[in-house]
């Protein structure tokens, strides 16, 4: 499909058959070579380690390498090209993979943004973490589109004192620390020389207030786990991993900031019945070999529900068919479809009885089959 766009295994250098800790491995070494950091404004650098860190999300997640292994550059999105696909790069899972990766290196810094490092939380509104969950589906579901609902804990704005933390009628005071810019900087030796961190302050986590007296119903928290479900729209055609997006619905923001944004990736079940690539899907449908020879209808199991198919006379068995726009919906458009096709299989039947071998020598001999020359091993 997408024509630019390398094989993971070969971005990483690894066999197929790499194991995680391979996979890993070579991913690191690539990441620290081509890391933003460690070459400044070098566009090339740059390109590859977003390369590299893209096939390393695929194929260090079990479920997605398979996908891939599976159906390719496809498993993530139409084209491909541009796209980091259905996943979202600057979510929540790159911020694991790189605390995976790099451990503390950056000093454990909350995620993946841009290419600076250091969480940089200053005093003002700073938006809420994306929250991450996934939900599975059928085959079936995933053809007409379904609602599901999903059940997450989520941190909700403590009612008592608004999210301040502060019990209601105290005031906060500036931070000691940081002297209420709610930033701390450092420099620290690291795989790419001295880096300069800035990092939210340890003590007042980035507010740069500290609250003398603590809200006694959040326990100066600010905020309350609270059970929600929440009803998801899942469009007709997604693919096994692609992510939904809820704006609003993550963590909240500090100081006044927006709530970050719920990542639903949504799995599909495989069907028995149907092959997919991508908007179209593939079955075999096997046909009796009168059929094949004479023509007439088979029952055929769309994704649409059963329909008749008149088979052509003298049919060959591995024929493709296309049954136009019954395949899948694009998930941008649900008004554009892929195809259907049937491979066709005659099937030759074993334990003829005496009469159907009679009928079928008697219908040899019309054909002057040259492999049937009667009396030429006698
Ligand atoms: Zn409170
Ligand atoms: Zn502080």
């Amino acid at each position: 499909m997408a024509e630019s766009k390398r094989d993971y295994y070969e971005v990483l250098g690894v066999e197929k058959t790499a194991t995680d800790a391979e996979i890993k491995k070579a991913y690191r070494v690539l990441a620290k070579k081509y890391h933003p950091d460690a070459n400044p404004g070098d566009a090339e650098a740059e390109a590859k380690f977003k390369e590299a860190s893209e096939a390393y999300a695929i194929l260090s997640d079990a479920e997605k390498r398979k996908q891939y292994d599976q159906f390719g550059h496809a498993a993530f999105g139409e084209g491909g090209g541009a796209g980091y696909g259905g996943f979202d790069f600057n979510g929540a899972g790159m911020g694991d993979i790189f605390g995976d990766i790099f451990g503390d290196l950056f000093g454990g810094g909350s995620g993946f943004g841009g290419f600076t490092r250091g969480t940089a939380s200053r005093n003002g509104p700073s938006r809420g973490a994306n929250v991450r969950t996934s939900v599975r589906i059928s085959f079936d579901e995933m053809v007409k589109g379904c609602e599901k609902s999903v059940s997450l804990t989520l941190k909700e704005e403590c009612p008592t004192c608004s999210g301040s933390g502060a019990k209601p009628g105290t005031e906060k005071e500036t931070c000691k620390k940081c002297n209420g810019s709610g930033q701390v900087t450092y420099t620290q030796q690291s795989i790419f020389g001295m880096v300069r961190n800035v990092q939210a302050c340890p003590d007042c986590g980035g507010t740069g207030k500290i609250i003398k007296e603590k809200c006694p119903d959040c326990r100066g928290l600010g905020y309350k786990a609270e059970k929600k479900t929440l009803s998801v729209t899942i469009p007709a055609g997604i693919e096994s991993g692609q992510a939904i997006r809820i704006s609003g619905k993550g963590e909240p923001g500090v100081n006044g900031g927006q709530r970050g944004d719920l990542l639903v990736e949504v799995y599909v079940a495989e069907s028995n019945h149907f092959e997919r690539d991508g908007m179209d899907v593939y079955t075999e449908e096997k046909i009796p070999f009168t059929t094949a020879a004479l023509g007439g209808p088979i029952r055929v199991q769309t994704v649409d529900g059963q329909i008749e198919y008149d088979v052509k006379a003298g049919t060959q068995t591995g024929t493709k068919v296309r049954l136009k726009n019954k395949g899948i919906a694009s998930v941008r458009n649900k008004d554009q479809r892929g195809d259907h096709y049937m491979i066709l299989t005659v099937e030759v039947p074993t334990n003829l009885n005496n009469k159907q071998k009679e009928a079928l020598e008697a219908f040899a001999d019309t054909m002057g089959d040259p492999h049937k020359k009667k009396g030429i091993f006698k």
